[in-house]
């Protein structure tokens, strides 16, 4: 591993009053986003691992490529090379074969006018051909020539130039990417067997609240099942963290303390859910407060209105604060909406923002405007190819249902009114999030 010394942070009231109206009771989606970005800073530490565990992994440096690829110019067909200077516009042609080029066995002779070599999908030019006349484009004209019938084929067809693919000295992969099937395959088209990455993110997460029962205890009368734990584990893990499960943590300051300055020592970011709106109970905001520097916002969305974002420190270590309101689904929409970017942007990763996708709404949907909404929904095509999509019912911040029979979010920005039928909006499709 290699480390380097972290840069000096900016506070999150400096951060904050570098917008031009910061009311935290009242914040825009858009400025929550934009602080939240400025106050991460990414982790530096970098490890070298195998292609085979880097799927998923974020490029730590800018990788350069060490060769052309491919490294000779080569056939793109089965069939025929040939110099191109052999062509007649509007001519059949006869060419005579003076030998084969196979996918690794080149043909070493060169290859003179009105001659040709037989050639694989791979093969490697002769010396003196060009182009590459595909196999059923030929008729046998003798044992050792072909015949071509005029026009069938231009200079230059069915080459595969050298370097065409990546060249040597040129970037192949830029760092913060996040290495996919594809990328993995590049890599060892250059021979690249290892690459540095960024090291994983440990993320610390738990549940509050003297209501929650973890799976295997008994329910007792107006208690629920700790269901964030899950979601935020399926989350956390496919966004490619190391997790430290901490699961329920009661409703109690001391073990709210505990939990956070454990989380802290041991953890580049911390999740929590629940607490931090305004009940009675709810002492993880006064702990928080207490342990570093934690700005509490009322965000102008729905749902998920109360959110929690800052640094705590303990024992000379500090970790970046997520506490997410506790509703199951208000956890999900502020982790993708907040904590995902952050995450990323921790872990190294370019910053992507969620791809929107332009959809036709099927109903009206009710939306005040001044607040973001994001309303689950489910997408598809009509007859005519079109995407459209319909509202998956109640859309209580509790009801994970609709969450789970959902596949896609209805973003209706923070102006935006009533949407009628017809009218097109915008979702974030869940296939393939991470
Ligand atoms: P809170 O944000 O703590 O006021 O919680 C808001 C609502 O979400 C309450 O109805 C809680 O019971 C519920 N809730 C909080 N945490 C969880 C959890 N981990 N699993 C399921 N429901 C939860
Ligand atoms: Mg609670």
């Amino acid at each position: 591993m290699h480390n380097t010394s972290p840069t000096v942070q900016p506070t999150l009231s400096h951060v904050a009053s570098c917008l031009s109206a910061y009311d935290p009771n009242a914040l825009p989606v858009a400025h929550a986003q934009q602080i939240i970005r400025e106050f991460i800073q990414p982790i530096t530490a970098s490890e070298n691992i195998s292609l085979h565990s880097a799927l998923g992994r974020v490029l730590a440096i800018d990788i350069i490529s060490p060769i052309d690829v491919p490294a000779h110019d080569n056939s793109a067909m089965d069939g025929y090379a040939f110099p191109s200077n052999s062509l007649r516009p509007d001519e059949s042609l006869t060419f005579r074969i003076i030998g084969t080029a196979y996918a690794g066995r080149a043909y070493n002779g060169i290859v003179a006018h009105g001659e040709c070599v037989q050639i694989m999908t791979g093969g490697v030019m002769p010396l003196g051909c060009d182009t590459v006349i595909p196999q059923e484009f030929t008729q046998q004209a003798s044992d050792t020539s072909i015949s071509i019938p005029a026009g069938s084929v231009k200079a230059g067809d069915n080459r595969r130039c050298k370097g065409e693919d990546l060249t040597a000295g040129k970037p192949a992969l830029s760092k913060g990417k996040i290495l996919r099937p594809a990328d993995l395959g590049l890599l060892a088209s250059l021979g690249i067997g290892e690459v540095p990455v960024h090291r994983r993110l440990r993320v610390a997460f738990f549940s509050t609240g003297d209501e929650l029962r973890s799976i295997g205890e008994p329910l007792d009368e107006g208690c629920v099942y700790d269901s964030n734990r899950y979601t935020l584990y399926g989350m956390l893990t496919r966004l490619g963290c190391d997790i430290i499960d901490m699961g329920v943590v009661q409703d109690d300051p001391a073990s709210l303390e505990a939990a956070l300055c454990n989380a802290c020592e041991n953890a580049d970011a911390i999740i929590t859910s629940g607490g931090v709106s305004v009940g009675a109970a709810d002492y993880t905001k006064q702990i928080m407060a207490k342990l570093g520097d934690v700005s509490f916002w009322k965000i102008g969305m729905r749902p998920g209105r109360p959110l929690a974002f800052g640094k705590i420190a303990s024992n000379g270590k500090s970790t970046y604060l997520f506490g997410l309101p506790g509703n199951p689904v208000a956890v999900m929409i502020t982790f993708y909406f907040f904590a995902r970017d952050a995450l990323l942007r921790m872990m190294g990763a370019e910053q992507s923002p969620l791809p929107l996708v332009r959809a036709i709404s099927q109903t009206t949907i009710r939306k005040k405007a001044g607040r973001t909404e994001y309303q689950r929904g489910i997408l598809s095509k009509d007859e005519a190819g079109q995407l459209q999509v319909r509202i998956t019912g109640s859309q209580g911040s509790g009801i994970l249902r609709s969450m789970s029979e959902a596949n896609c979010i209805v973003v209706l920005q923070h102006e935006q009114g009533n949407v009628s039928a017809g009218e097109t909006v915008e979702v974030v499709v869940f296939e393939g999030l991470v």
